[in-house]
């Protein structure tokens, strides 16, 4: 099997996430920059020092209460991680509409100023017309290409300062912004001439951000659901996988009706935590965190705070398919490995490994496995089980085979846990094995099963 080596320095200079230090005055700037674009925080210095502190930690806690950060108005690091994260540059207010602002006709017509150098003209063209395809075929809206004189939505690039007082920050951070339904600039549209624009996964995906803008462009304001086109921050999904999610399509309807035409489209709903129904696809640890992992989303459950970030998959690892089967933490080689049908990914930390992706086949599965079910190394032998179905397989890590006699009935092996297992992962002295909404508690040692509990009882915190 192919095989990696981590480069020491690599590891000396990572910043691993709990680290608490003294904030460089860069990212103080960057924040308060941040807060005055998004939480029309005012950075008004004539006023006494105190009062400026106040109000910017009001604001900080706003935007800590919109992403569901722990509220302190503290600039910590995860705050100023998800400030950091590439985004809409459209302010993030609660509520599907700001004072109910929508457009008075069904027939929406557009028109393109300009274009951008990164992608070719047909490209654009498309990335628009599959934007406003997502809007009009969950509604009665119409939109009409122009090609000359005054349009409602009005599309261009722009570069940093262009005269609507929301000015662009060159590559990454602020992305696009548009303007709510109204006259002269309502509607208008505006992307940053400066990033990287792609019609794939590369840089930004334009189809994804001009439909998220269009959004607000027919009255939609920011949504908290992390699984929402309307989410504030930027997400990958291809073209052909995209099905407007169930909160936007909720938005869209409150604002202009549903559709006269059949729409047999399942729009996805973004699992929640607390639903005792809940099931996990995989899970693993990851450097002292557990992570669970259900359709595209992964909840992440850090040992120091006392509850579970949702977050979309694709922003932490952007290469992984968007739905994995089975993952492991290896921690001899400080790997994480990720399954989805019979290829596997190398993960050291947030980055890919070259080598990935590689073929389930090198572990020595027979050509009859398409797809793991779930995956743990076990510490104190540092083997790892794989579960296929309703078989197991123990395989050495050290010597890259499959041992002797596997594989074995996941009754025989782990007596008193229900197959198949769907997920696993290793917590403290216990092995956690997932069988739809429950999960086993399972001492290794004594080949017993200790507690049986919901399975979301892991993330319902
Ligand atoms: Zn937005
Ligand atoms: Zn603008």
């Amino acid at each position: 099997m192919k095989r990696f080596q981590i480069p020491t320095l690599l590891i000396l200079l990572k910043i691993p996430s709990v680290l608490t230090f003294p904030l460089p005055p860069d990212d103080l700037d960057f924040a308060k920059q941040y807060l005055k674009q998004i939480y029309s925080f005012k950075d008004d210095s004539s006023i006494l020092l105190q009062g400026s502190k106040d109000a910017f930690k009001a604001s900080v806690k706003k935007m800590q209460e919109f992403f569901s950060l722990r509220v302190t108005g503290e600039l910590d690091y995860s705050t100023l991680e998800v400030m950091k994260r590439p985004r809409c540059g459209f302010r993030d207010v609660l509520r599907y509409n700001i004072g109910n602002l929508k457009w008075k006709h069904n027939k929406i017509t557009y028109r393109i100023i300009n274009y951008t150098q990164r992608l070719k003209e047909s490209y654009v063209n498309n990335a628009i017309n599959n934007a406003f395809q997502v809007w009009s075929d969950v509604t009665p809206l119409k939109f009409i290409r122009v090609l000359e004189g005054e349009a409602d939505i009005m599309i261009s690039f722009q570069y940093r300062e262009h005269g609507d007082g929301s000015p662009f920050d060159g590559p990454g951070n602020l992305l696009a912004h548009a303007f709510s339904p109204g006259a002269n600039i309502g509607g208008d549209t505006h992307f940053d001439a400066e990033e990287a624009w792609s019609n794939n996964s590369e840089g930004y995906n334009l189809f994804i951000v001009a439909a998220h803008e269009f959004g607000h462009a027919l009255g939609l304001s920011h949504s908290q659901d992390v699984g929402a086109l309307m989410f504030p921050i930027y997400t990958y999904i291809n073209y052909e996988d995209f099905v407007l999610p169930h909160d936007d399509v909720q938005g869209i309807q409150a604002l202009y009706g549903s559709s006269n035409k059949p729409d047999r489209k399942l729009h996805p709903v973004t699992p929640k935590k607390c639903d005792n129904s809940l099931s996990f696809d995989a899970a693993c640890t990851l450097r002292g965190e557990k992570v669970y992992f259900k359709d595209r989303f992964v909840w992440r459950v850090h040992p120091n705070r006392k509850t579970s970030d949702l977050l979309v998959t694709n922003t932490q690892w952007p290469f992984l398919p968007s739905k994995i089967d089975a993952s492991y933490e290896d921690k001899n080689m400080n790997i994480n490995r990720f399954f989805q049908g019979t290829k596997y990914w190398d993960v050291y930390g947030y980055d890919l490994i070259p080598t990935s992706p590689g073929s389930i086949y090198e572990f020595g599965f027979p050509q009859t496995v398409k797809k793991i079910d779930a995956a743990v190394q076990i510490s104190k032998t540092k083997k790892t089980f794989f579960f296929v179905e309703n078989e197991c397989w123990s395989y050495d890590e050290s010597t890259r085979r499959m041992d002797e006699g596997y594989p074995k009935l996941i009754e025989d092996e782990w007596p008193g846990v229900a197959s198949p297992v769907g997920a696993a992962l290793q917590v403290n002295d216990l092995i956690y094995l997932f069988h739809q909404f429950m999960v086993f508690r399972y001492d290794y040692n004594d080949k017993t099963v200790r507690e049986i509990a919901y399975a979301n009882s892991e993330i319902c915190i």
